[in-house]
C-alpha cells in the first residue's frame, strides 16, 4: 500500500495481522464451502476444520478426491449443495476452471455470503463478476498447499495476504480476518493488499523471477558451459544444483547473507558481473512482462490459450521436458545419496492427487 506524504513523497506502509487481531467469532454461526481439495483446498478445508469451523468440501461426483477428504472425516458434497448449504464458499479449484465453477454455483449465493479466493485472477480480469450483495475477500497463503498444512499441524502459521474486494455487509475485512486465522495465517502475519496487487505481482514475479527467470538464468548458463566444451554434469552441479545452496542464504537472511558466506572471489566476481548478464535490456524486458500483466495481455493470452484446449502450453512443457538439463540432472540425482533424499522429501510434501 502507499500513501503520499505532504512532500509528494511516495511513503510505504503495510499493516500486518497477527491472531489478537483476528477473532474466529466471525465465522461462528457459519458453514463453509471449500470447492477443490488439492494443494490449497485439502489444507483449508482440515485447518478450517480443526479450528472448529463448520465445513462442507465441495466437489464433483466424480473426483478422485472424494474419498481422501471422507477419509479425513471432511462432509463432501457437489459443488453447488456445498455452496447452497454456505455461508462462506471458498474458491480453491483452479484457477482456469473458477469460472464454470461460479457460473454453477451462483445461483446459491444469498445476500450476505461471502465469496473467497487464494488469488485474485478471475476477479481482477474480470471473468468472474461477482453479486453485488456478496463479500468478496481473499485470503492468499504466500505457500503452497501442503505446507499450508504442515505449518498448521505443527503449531506454526504460513504468511498470507488478505485483500477485500467488495464488502456488502461490512464485516467483509472481519470474515477475511477470521479465514486467515482459521487456516493459521495470522500466526505468522497476514498483509493487507489487494486483488490488483496480489494478481499483478504474483504474476510478475512468478513470470519474471519465480519460474520463467530464473529456469531461463540456469538453462542460459547451463548451455554456456556445455557448449563451451564442459561436462554437462559439472555444468548441472554449477548453474541449477548450487542454486538451493544460494537461495538458501538469501532466504534465511536476505542477500547479505549469501554475499557474506560465499568466498570473496565469489562475491567480487558475482558484483561485477551479475549486472552484466542481466543488464539493462533484461530490465526493459521485464517492464514489458509487467505492462502485458498490467495491461490484461498476458491474461487474454492464457484464456485463449486454455479455451483452444491450451496447444502452445503443451508444445512448451514439452520443449522443458526435453532439454538435456532434465536428463543429466535426473541421472545424478540418482547417483547421490541426497538425490534419495530430496525424492523422499518430495513424496510426503506430496498434496492429493489432481482429477
Ligand atoms: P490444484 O490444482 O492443486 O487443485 C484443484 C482441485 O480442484 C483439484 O484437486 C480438484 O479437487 C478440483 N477440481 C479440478 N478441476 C475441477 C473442476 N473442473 N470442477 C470442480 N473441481 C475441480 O489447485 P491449487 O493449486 O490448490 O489452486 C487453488 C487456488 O489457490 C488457485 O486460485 C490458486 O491460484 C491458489 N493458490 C495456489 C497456491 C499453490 O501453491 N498451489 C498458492 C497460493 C494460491
Ligand atoms: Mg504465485
Amino acid at each position: 500500500m502507499s500513501t503520499n506524504d505532504d512532500d509528494g513523497d511516495e511513503e510505504f506502509t503495510t499493516t500486518v495481522y497477527y491472531d489478537d487481531d483476528a477473532d474466529l467469532g466471525a465465522l461462528a454461526e457459519q458453514t463453509v464451502a471449500v470447492l477443490g481439495y488439492g494443494s490449497q483446498g485439502h489444507a483449508h478445508a482440515l485447518n478450517l476444520h480443526e479450528s472448529g469451523i463448520d465445513v462442507v468440501v465441495g466437489l464433483r461426483k466424480s473426483s478422485s478426491s472424494r474419498e481422501a477428504a471422507e477419509a479425513e472425516g471432511l462432509r463432501v458434497t457437489t459443488p453447488k449443495n456445498a455452496a447452497s448449504e454456505a455461508d462462506l464458499v471458498s474458491v480453491l479449484v483452479p484457477d482456469t476452471v473458477q469460472p464454470a465453477v461460479y457460473d454453477e454455483i451462483e445461483d446459491e449465493l444469498g445476500p450476505g455470503d461471502t465469496l473467497q479466493f487464494a488469488h485474485g485472477f478471475n476477479i481482477h480480469y474480470g471473468q468472474i463478476e461477482p453479486k453485488e450483495e456478496v463479500n468478496v475477500t481473499m485470503v492468499a497463503p504466500k505457500s503452497p498447499g501442503h505446507l499450508v498444512r504442515r505449518n498448521y499441524e505443527h503449531d506454526e502459521g504460513t504468511p498470507g495476504l488478505l485483500a477485500v474486494y467488495q464488502d456488502a455487509t461490512g464485516e467483509a475485512h472481519d470474515v477475511g480476518l477470521a479465514y486467515a486465522k482459521a487456516i493459521g495465517c495470522t500466526r505468522a502475519g497476514v498483509v493487507e493488499t489487494s486483488f490488483r496487487e496480489e494478481t499483478e505481482t504474483d504474476l510478475f514475479g512468478e513470470q519474471a523471477v519465480l519460474c520463467g527467470g530464473v529456469t531461463s538464468l540456469v538453462k542460459q548458463g547451463y548451455e554456456t558451459l556445455v557448449d563451451n566444451g564442459y561436462s554437462p554434469e559439472m555444468a548441472y552441479f554449477e548453474c541449477l544444483n548450487e542454486l538451493k545452496l544460494i537461495v538458501d542464504l538469501m532466504y534465511e537472511g536476505g542477500l547479505g547473507e549469501m554475499w557474506d558466506s560465499v568466498s570473496d572471489t565469489a562475491e567480487y566476481g558475482g558484483l561485477t558481473r551479475g549486472d552484466m548478464v542481466v543488464d539493462d535490456h533484461a530490465r526493459e524486458n521485464m517492464e514489458e512482462v509487467l505492462e502485458a500483466v498490467q495491461d490484461g495481455t498476458f491474461a487474454r493470452e492464457w484464456i485463449n490459450e486454455n479455451q483452444a484446449n491450451r496447444p502452445s502450453y503443451k508444445q512448451l512443457r514439452q520443449a522443458e521436458k526435453d532439454h538435456e538439463i532434465e536428463a543429466v540432472g535426473e541421472n545424478l540425482r540418482s547417483l547421490f545419496a541426497w538425490g534419495e533424499d530430496a525424492e523422499a522429501e518430495g513424496e510426503t510434501a506430496e498434496t492429493p492427487a489432481d482429477d
